[in-house]
């Protein structure tokens, strides 16, 4: 077990110093938690092991990888962090630190767990590595579950899918969001779990029959197209994501025509429209149906062209068309392009460019050279790192989170195109201050789809909002009640203080 060739092996293009890096973790973790056991007496390096594996899966380089390995060493096997930063260097001792919990005397209960997740942001909004780290070590502690006792499974259960699954999504990384949304789900929602599994069961059955025909159908008319150079496949959709969308339908699986999907991967984006042209031209498409993320990729980068037609035996089927980058993309994030170096810290961090794709260049600003290093991480992983909660209760930091970073989203646009994404029920004062905290401030009426409507109207998918600006406009307390997002409150709030104190300029320049 000791061995990393499995692990390095997934690693293109690694050098003999990083495989030397990479073992040189493996043995370092082997040893020092020789005698350390997890509760059922297996010996706990598997769970190192196996977490140093998923990150070589993600596509993560051998600097995260041997993280992976020593993750838990200062936390349980109490190895000082100036002995990892001699042993493997100052990047490593970062990433380690990070992943690692609170001191053990700090707080205690909902206190204690509030701290952990605000230090796991805070470090994430440094380098977004911890987080990947994080999902991979929760990953495998989902996977033994349960062995735990029933409060602590139900527990980890419950945080898996309300912080890490929606964190893995937005990451993009939906591989990891899938596994973990469905080994969490039968322990946070027993009853629910049970009611899906039963439905998709009697549905199953015949959407197979149906997708079976389908697909060799499908087959043969690419082929007469001439398109040969593609792989086919069924995704069986997560129970958890079933559930969330059955909530959305009354219950009627009839409604849901996404359970099961034919996965077509071409070789080419010409091609993805080649198949879709093929299929429709046999095919019905369900009108509404037609998604094309390859022009208008979601915010959390995924791609790919979805329709849905009726298969002419009375079924209705999704088909998903995809190049084969596009599929491994979305499966296992963008993080599989990261080049990481040992000994090139810095350097390897600033090359995170992928994540700007997260949102359109005008959210990140222009901070680039001066502040590249962390203008690479997304906004609302900074907004993470950065909430203050000196005044509100204990638990409000991760009610918050819930409503505000991880229910389910809107997406709206700019007139120029550029989507932006909110929690449902954002009004337009949201989508002000998620462009920009002066256009927030200095709002004074908005256009919704070409028409002048209140501020506080809600936002609606597909909406394209104008915001109108004057010099002389100001948040006024009534604000708060009509925004949904942290950012929003915090910059009303931080402008009425101003203007409290008397420190409001007029001045856009001179705001920071
Ligand atoms: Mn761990």
């Amino acid at each position: 077990m000791t061995d990393v060739r499995e692990i390095v092996e997934k690693i293109q293009g690694i050098s003999n110093t990083d495989k030397t890096l990479v073992q040189k973790a493996c043995t370092f973790a082997a040893n020092v938690h020789k005698d350390h056991k997890r509760s059922t007496g297996e010996p706990y390096f598997n769970h190192l092991y196996e977490t140093a594996k998923t990150l070589a899966e993600l596509g993560m380089g051998p600097v995260t990888i041997s993280a992976g390995f020593l993750h838990d060493s200062i936390e349980d096997v109490n190895v000082a962090p100036e002995t990892i930063e001699k042993e493997f260097g100052s990047e490593i001792r970062f990433l380690v630190e990070g992943v690692t919990k609170l001191g053990k005397l700090h707080y205690t209960g909902a206190r204690r767990y509030t701290e952990n997740l605000r230090k796991l942001f805070v470090a994430t909004s440094k380098d977004v590595r911890v987080l990947i780290i994080k999902l991979a070590d929760r990953l495998q502690n989902m996977q033994t579950l349960s062995l735990l006792s029933k409060d602590k499974r139900d527990r980890i259960a419950l945080e898996t899918i309300e912080i890490y699954a929606p964190l893995a999504y937005r990451l993009g990384i939906r591989k990891i969001n899938r596994e973990l949304e469905d080994l969490a789900f039968p322990f946070v929602y027993p009853k629910e779990y049970e009611k899906v599994k039963k439905l998709l069961k009697q549905k199953s059955r015949d959407n197979f029959r149906h997708l079976e025909k389908f697909h060799k159908a499908v087959k043969r008319n690419l082929a007469r197209d001439g398109i040969t150079n593609i792989q086919t496949g069924f995704r069986i959709k997560g129970l958890y994501s079933l559930y969330r969308k059955l909530k959305r339908k009354e219950w009627d699986i009839d409604k849901i025509f996404d359970i099961s999907a034919l996965r077509i991967i071409v070789s080419s984006v010409e091609d993805c429209y080649r198949v879709l042209g093929s299929l429709h031209r046999v095919w019905r498409p369900l009108p509404g149906r037609i998604k094309d993320y390859v022009a208008m990729p979601k915010p959390n980068n995924y791609r790919g062209i979805h329709t849905t037609v009726f298969t002419g035996d009375g079924g209705i089927l999704e088909v998903q068309i995809r190049t084969e980058e596009m599929h491994r993309k979305t499966e296992y994030g963008m993080h599989f392009e990261y080049k990481e170096t040992a000994g090139l810290p810095r350097k390897a961090i600033a090359s995170l460019s992928w994540v700007k794709r997260f949102f359109p260049s005008f959210i990140l600003g222009n901070k680039d050279i001066h502040d590249r290093e962390t203008s690479t991480i997304p906004d609302w992983i900074k907004t993470l790192g950065e909430y203050n909660q000196n005044t509100t209760a204990n638990d409000s930091f991760v009610d918050d989170l819930k409503t505000d970073f991880f229910n389910d989203r809107v997406f709206v646009f700019t007139p120029q195109g550029d989507v932006i994404d909110l929690p449902t029920g954002s009004s337009a004062i949201d989508f002000a201050y998620a462009i920009h905290s002066d256009i927030g401030d200095r709002m004074s009426g908005v256009r919704i789809n070409g028409k002048l409507v209140t501020l506080e109207s809600v936002l609606e998918n597909g909406d394209i909002v104008e915001i109108i600006t004057r010099p002389t406009a100001r948040p006024t307390p009534k604000w708060l009640d009509f925004a949904k997002t942290i950012i929003a409150k915090k910059h009303i709030r931080s402008a009425l203080e101003k203007r409290k104190l008397g420190t409001w300029t007029n001045n856009p320049a001179q705001q920071h």
